[in-house]
């Protein structure tokens, strides 16, 4: 049997854009796949072709040599076992219509979500086990939880294969009421995750085993979490040291006087020196941060002002 061209395959036109050709491989590939198609052999070698076709026409470099030289190019023979690969992970697809972000109200690198679709579906060339791709997403978390550690919850939206159609958007000869015809319908898990105690603005950490699915049997990848600390009211946040100013009158500066100074870590009584300063700084030891991994823990740094 003839090759079929690549583009046709995929329903695509020669000048089809990346995008194109990658929402036209997620909508074959849902709907052809194996799992959703057990035992149908031609659903099985349409989705082969789709796969093999979506694998040149992703490559910028071998599209082009496809694009000049057709199946024949140079070097061709493409892998013909790119197909027959991942089955459906088990939580479904993950985020597979790139319909916005995986996190409700935090940000997401949307482009690692591409990725993990097209590693799941695309190219897999070994059949051995292979871990799930890392997911990242960002949070804001509150000055206090940052420097004491504390606990979020994340909501981790995904969307998984249409349980009344299956997948095929598609209920016999009309569109699937369920998912509109998209195939897939979202599903969330809401995920606590501990903050650790002394992360900085822009730091990260991980949860394990909330990344992608692995395949064929490999591990389940992880979440990366990179964290924006929210600015405090009063307390800044200076390497571990954490400086504040606590207002005093003149004539405590003058006679000195015991002050109740807030920390991090709760209300400290200084005691100040006569002849006090104003913007004098005194040291209180071990009220700062605790850095994640340090053995010591910083400083809280307060100047009295009149
Ligand atoms: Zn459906």
């Amino acid at each position: 049997m003839a090759k079929r061209d690549y583009y046709e395959v995929l329903g695509l036109s020669r000048g089809a854009s990346e995008a194109e050709i990658k929402k036209a491989y997620r909508r074959l590939a849902r709907k052809l796949h194996p799992d959703v198609n057990p035992g149908d052999k031609a659903a099985q070698k349409r989705f082969q072709e789709v796969q093999e076709a979506y694998d040149v026409l992703k490559d910028e470099e071998k599209r082009r040599a496809y694009d000049r030289f057709g199946h024949a190019g140079p070097g061709g023979g493409f892998d013909p076992r790119t197909a027959g690969g991942a089955g459906f992970p088990p939580g479904g697809f993950p985020g597979a219509g790139g319909r916005g972000s995986p996190f409700e109200g935090i940000h997401f690198e949307s482009g690692d979500f591409g990725d993990l679709f097209g590693n799941i579906f695309g190219g897999r060339r070994s059949s051995g086990p292979e871990p799930g791709e890392d997911l990242r997403g960002q949070i804001e978390v509150p000055f206090r939880d940052a420097v004491l550690g504390g606990t979020a919850t994340l909501t981790l939206r995904r969307e998984k294969p249409c349980p009344t159609c299956g997948g095929t958007g598609r209920t016999g000869k009309t569109v699937c009421a369920t998912c509109r015809g998209e195939g897939v319908v979202a599903s969330s898990e809401r995920l606590p995750v501990r903050i650790p105690e002394g992360i900085e603005n822009g730091g990260t950490f991980r949860v394990r085993g909330k990344g992608g699915p692995g395949v064929h049997g490999g591990p389940v990848g992880d979440l990366y979490v990179t964290v924006s600390v929210l600015p405090h009211a009063y307390f800044e946040r200076h390497g571990n040291d954490i400086h504040g100013i606590v207002p005093i009158t003149v004539k405590e500066a003058y006679t000195g006087a015991e002050i109740p100074v807030p920390t991090i870590r709760g209300v400290v009584t200084a005691k100040i020196p006569a002849g006090t300063q104003s913007r004098q700084r005194f040291r209180l030891r071990g009220k700062g941060v605790k850095a994640p991994g340090a053995s010591s823990t910083g400083d809280h740094i307060t100047s009295f002002g009149s």
